[in-house]
């Protein structure tokens, strides 16, 4: 095991405390930098995919996330046009992983488990009230310039990590393009109590309309996410002041009392930095890329930013892996981004804001085919797992870059997305 690396993780969000515990585990001595003074809890992803799911067993996570979560098994995609409601369910997929299903919870809880392994490892601290400002590179260390009540000083590392989101000052200091688009329309995060599960609703739940289209997901008994789109020309304090309006379209009797706990709005990109690597300084999580949440892309792939990036740094730090190992990270990371979550979110937020009469009915039939034949129905579900990447291989410039050069990938949708181009199905 290597002692005493220094790495510098700035961002205490989940692709940043992930990556903190996963290399501390290894050995290496780890400071995680926040500029907030704790936990973020506004409502943000809530969700844990079949991958994400198998990345917290891998960080023996699992239990302490189990031990929170509500549980899913079924995704429905509702139809308000003919009513119909189209369904996938994890457990068909039993066969395949012992992932078979979505747990759900707030990613601010996910913070405070992370942190209490993270704390427990000798040579870790937070620091919280921390920000960056700068940093600049040699051969062997970064001096990164961090604010703090004190004033400001330098940390020195071994290597720095940017996790600080999709504003991420790291990646600007890098010196990198964040290439993409944002889009028009403003993202309503409410976090509700109701009872959704009175009505038939599962755990993870798309309405597919192009006026009133939402997000519903189960955050734990009678406590539920509604996410939904809002007028960008609309002051914050408009939108908070239209809710009540617009859950009269969301809920299934809206005679029903609810309570609203937290709501807020956000803008949505489709965007990825040029490089995810600059020497001794990485990104990963939305610093690296940012899409729009529908689907869940953004989250699960930071997630697999951080397992990857444990696995190639932590590598090279114990002298595993060749220092090679860490540009494979910035290549196959910015790659799944690309072909993977940056479609499919795009699909995602298509089919459930599509207004042309003619795609909607279209959609309808597609998830319907979709269901009707089983194999293609489980190879939609288990292509979320293709959101980890590829491993690591030394010849990967001869081998893998050369093949995704000659445009032999395969891109696939994470359940039911873009485009599932096979049928043949992998354990996961
Ligand atoms: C309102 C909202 C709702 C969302 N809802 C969903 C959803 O329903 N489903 C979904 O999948 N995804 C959702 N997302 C996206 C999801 O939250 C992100 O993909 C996820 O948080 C990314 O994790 P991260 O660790 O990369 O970055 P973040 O979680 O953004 O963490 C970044 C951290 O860096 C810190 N930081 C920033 N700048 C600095 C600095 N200069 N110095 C020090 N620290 C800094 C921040 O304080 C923060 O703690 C939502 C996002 C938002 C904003």
């Amino acid at each position: 095991m290597t002692i005493g690396k220094h790495v510098l993780v700035v961002g205490a969000g989940p692709a940043g405390l992930i990556t903190a515990l996963g290399l501390a585990r290894q050995g290496a001595r780890v400071t995680v930098i926040d500029k907030e003074d704790d936990i973020v809890r506004s409502p943000r992803a809530m969700v844990y995919l079949p991958s994400t799911i198998k990345a917290l067993d891998e960080l023996g996570l699992l239990e302490d996330a189990k031990a929170v979560a509500a549980w899913g098994y079924e995704y429905n995609l509702r139809f308000p046009l003919s009513g119909n409601i189209g369904r996938l369910n994890y457990r068909t997929i039993e066969d395949l992983t012992p992932y078979a299903y979505n747990l759900h919870f707030g990613q601010d809880v996910l913070a405070e488990i992370i942190l209490k392994h993270f704390l427990a490892l000798p040579d870790t601290e937070i620091r919280w009230s921390t920000e960056f400002l700068g940093f600049e590179q040699s051969e062997d260390s970064v001096q990164v310039r961090i604010g703090t009540a004190q004033g400001e000083q330098v940390l020195e590392a071994d290597w720095l990590v940017g996790c600080d989101g999709a504003g991420s000052e790291v990646r600007k200091a890098m010196g990198l393009e964040f290439e993409g688009f944002t889009w028009n329309d403003v993202f309503m995060a409410t976090n509700v109590i109701y009872d959704f599960d009175k009505h038939g609703y599962a755990a993870s739940t798309m309405v597919a309309d192009p006026d009133h289209w939402c997000v519903i997901a189960k955050i734990s008994d009678n406590f539920w996410r509604i996410a939904y789109g809002e007028d960008a020309s609309l002051t914050e304090e408009q939108r908070l002041a239209r809710i009540h309006e617009r859950f009269q379209h969301f809920l299934p009797d809206p005679s029903e009392p609810y309570e609203l706990v937290q709501a807020n709005s956000y803008r949505v990109h489709q965007r990825s930095a040029s490089s995810y690597r600059l020497g001794r300084a990485f990104l990963a999580g939305d610093a690296a890329h940012a899409t729009n949440p529908i689907g869940g892309m953004g989250f699960t792939s930071g997630i697999q930013d951080a397992m990857t990036l444990i696995n190639c740094l932590g590598g090279v730090l114990n002298n595993r892996l060749p220092s090679d190992a860490l540009d494979w990270y910035a290549y196959e990371r910015r790659r799944c981004y690309l072909e993977i979550a940056n479609p499919t979110a795009i699909e995602f937020k298509r089919r459930t804001q599509e207004a042309d009469y003619t795609k909607r009915i279209e959609d309808e039939a597609n998830m319907f085919n979709l269901m009707a034949d089983s194999e293609m129905m489980r190879g939609a579900m288990m292509s979320v797992f293709q959101l980890a990447g590829r491993p690591y291989q030394e010849d990967w410039r001869e081998t893998v870059l050369r093949q995704d050069q000659a445009g032999l990938t395969q891109t696939a949708g994470a359940h039911g997305g873009v485009s599932l181009q096979s049928k043949t199905l992998t354990k996961a």
